[in-house]
This record gives C-alpha cells, structure tokens and sequence, in this order.
C-alpha cells in the first residue's frame, strides 16, 4: 500500500502550507483514517493515546470546514466545542488549532477555571469559531447568560475517558443536552 500524503488529502491550501511550514509531510494512522471521514461530515469515535496526532486528526477537519463554509461570527456564540478534561490540555489544543489555522481567518478562545473570568466573557462577546473549555466554567458562563451553545456545529469531547474519571459526566451531560442534535460529533 501507498503511503498517503496530505498533499492527497483534500485538505485547503492554507492548511496544507501550515502543515509543510511545520514539516509534517505523512499523516499518522489516525489522521489518515479518520481525516477523510470527517471531511465527509461524519461522525467519529476515535482511540488514539496522547502524542499519536489526534489533535491534528480533529483540528485540521474542522479548520477546513472554516475555509469551505465561512460563517459570520455570531454575539456569545460559537461553531465549534472542544471539551477537555484540563486546562493544560485545553490551551496544547487551543495552540494546535492557531498553528494548523496559521493562514486562516478564525477566532477560538479558551475557558478553563481557576482564574477571573472576565477576560473569558469578553473574549465571547463578540462569538468566536472554536471554543476550547473544560466542564465546568463552561457551564457557569452558560448559566450566567455569557455563551448560547446553541450554533455549534462541531462538537469534540478530547479525552473523554480522562473526563469520566475526573467525575465530570453529569457535567458532559448538561453540556451535550445545550447543543444542537444536528451537529458532528467527534470523541476521543
Ligand atoms: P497529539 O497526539 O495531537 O498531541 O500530537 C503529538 C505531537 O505530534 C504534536 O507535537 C504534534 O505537533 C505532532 N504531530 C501530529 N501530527 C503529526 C504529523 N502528521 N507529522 C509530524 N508530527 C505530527
């Protein structure tokens, strides 16, 4: 079998020099089986352990989806959710997405707790592309009227069984019954 290349993925442009800026020439297994599914709009449960590319293998999909389908931003509302089970975690994704999404025009912020949240809420105001959020001051912002989950069109739980374990499930739950059914769902 061939190697595949992302030169042969139908990934845009701007990712695919983003990538080759980066050195990144061969997809990893899990980015070469599931970055065409996702292209396709389908849903995916992937298992990947940390450092094998998953965050790639979710980022780029819905980066390309950014460039082939823009949106205008919308107030306190977001296309994309990424949860994740901690801070550290939240801000390599939020970084991955910047890097792969060098040469595009996309807004992401960041929630996490343990800090103010005002520099959160006002990154929200004006809505954003991604939004990368660990549980629960996800759900304090909602409650308190500073994010509307419900134009999310992409939604990523990252770690998922890192999250459950962290006693975070009723937390996913309130979360997953805010967004809407019609959505892509991508678990790792
Ligand atoms: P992750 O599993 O997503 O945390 O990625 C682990 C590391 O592999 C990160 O430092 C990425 O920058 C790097 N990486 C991901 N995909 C590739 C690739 N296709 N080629 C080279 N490096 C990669």
């Amino acid at each position: 079998m061939t190697k595949t290349t992302f030169a042969s993925l139908p990934l845009a442009a701007p990712i695919q020099r983003a990538l080759a800026e980066r050195d990144y020439h061969a997809p990893t297994p899990i980015q070469a089986q599931s970055i065409p599914l996702l292209l396709k709009g389908r849903d995916l449960l992937g298992c990947a352990q940390t450092g094998t590319g998953k965050t790639a293998a979710f980022s780029l999909p819905i980066l390309h989806a950014f460039h082939a389908d823009p949106k205008p931003l919308r107030p306190r509302q977001t296309r994309t959710l990424v949860l994740t089970p901690t801070r550290e975690l939240a801000m390599q994704v939020g970084k991955s997405f910047s890097d792969y999404g060098s040469h595009l025009r996309f807004r992401h912020a960041l929630v996490y707790g343990g800090v103010g949240q005002q520099p959160q809420v006002k990154a929200l105001r004006q809505g954003v592309d991604v939004l990368v959020a660990c549980p629960g001051r996800l759900l304090d912002l909602v409650n308190q009227g500073h994010l509307d989950l419900s134009g999310v069109e992409f939604f990523v739980l990252d770690e998922v069984d890192r999250m459950l374990d962290m006693g975070f499930v009723n937390d996913v739950k309130k979360i997953v019954a805010l967004i809407p059914r019609k959505r892509q769902s991508l678990f790792f």
